[in-house]
């Protein structure tokens, strides 16, 4: 798993105890194996662009009830989880079969009114440590822990669904070279999304191979709105290997390679803004 970002479904689908398949997630939310006296995972699903509600200020997740019924047995589990405090997996599904795991995410708030119950994601290395000293004060100390963990799981779930939604709308190739080996693909920015409470716009993306991403970071060619590359004149104008002459001087004046959805198309808008900075740029 070294340096995977998402957890594909069926290495999800499980493992076995005993010889029964117990599999890591359910198709609901709330996931009790019937080998298992206790929920061992909640998931979000990737339906919507944000179904549960991450709360920025206070580092909480809002994770709802299983249906309507407080006691529907799902629900009954996941108040027993926060009860015997047992850390759950937290799986955010990014995009359809791809799942950013998180652990451990403990229950740490229940409303019958809302039907709602809290969630907080914490550091593994702090969360099992007897508290030492006084309690009052340790418990102070693991909530403001756990609201920093779970808006940095916030970020991580918004950055990993960026890159997964725009590498999958230019159907895992490089817009402008067509290289197809996904570990060399990145989803660009076109204009930075400096903003944590960003969400992942697919507009303003475009998968790019490592060296067009760095390129066009470094303004040695913008893309116009009409989805037409410029290079910079200088760029042009030297001489240099292969590499230069492929990789950058030929890709002047074509057109990039577009999403086949229309709507996860670049923004020309956000495209504009960036062509007016290369210009000052150049
Ligand atoms: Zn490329």
């Amino acid at each position: 798993m070294e340096g995977r970002e998402t957890l594909p479904w069926k290495l999800l689908a499980g493992f076995e105890i005993g010889g029964r398949p117990v599999p890591l997630v359910g198709l609901t939310g709330i996931w009790k194996p019937a080998v298992c006296e206790l929920p061992i995972s909640i998931t979000t699903s990737a339906k919507g662009v944000y179904p549960d509600r991450f709360d920025f200020e206070s580092g909480r997740l809002e994770y709802r009830y299983r249906g309507e019924d407080p006691d529907h047995r799902d629900n009954r589990g996941l108040r027993r989880a926060r009860e015997e405090r047992v850390p759950l997996v937290y799986f955010h599904a990014v995009a359809k079969g791809a799942y950013v795991a998180s652990w451990p995410a403990f229950v740490v708030d229940d409303s019958r009114e809302t039907l709602t119950f809290t969630i907080q994601i914490d550091d593994p290395a702090y969360a099992f440590r007897q508290p030492a000293g006084d309690h009052v004060l340790a418990e102070d100390r693991d909530e403001a822990r756990r609201a920093y963990v779970t808006r940095t799981v916030r970020q991580r779930v918004h950055q990993v669904a960026f890159r997964e939604r725009v590498i999958r709308a230019y159907q895992e190739r490089c817009a402008l070279c067509a290289l197809r080996h996904r570990e060399l693909l990145d989803a660009a920015h076109i204009v930075p999304d400096r903003d944590p409470e960003g969400e992942p716009v697919v507009t303003n993306g475009i998968a790019l191979c490592k060296l067009h991403h760095a390129a066009f970071d470094g303004f040695f060619f913008t893309i116009r709105p009409d989805y037409v590359i410029e290079v910079r004149r200088s760029i042009l104008e030297e001489h240099d290997g292969p590499m230069l002459v492929v990789g950058l001087q030929q890709i002047h004046t074509k057109r990039i390679l577009l999403p086949r959805r229309p709507a996860d198309r670049p923004d020309p808008a956000r495209l504009e803004r960036r062509y007016l900075e290369f210009l000052q740029a150049s």
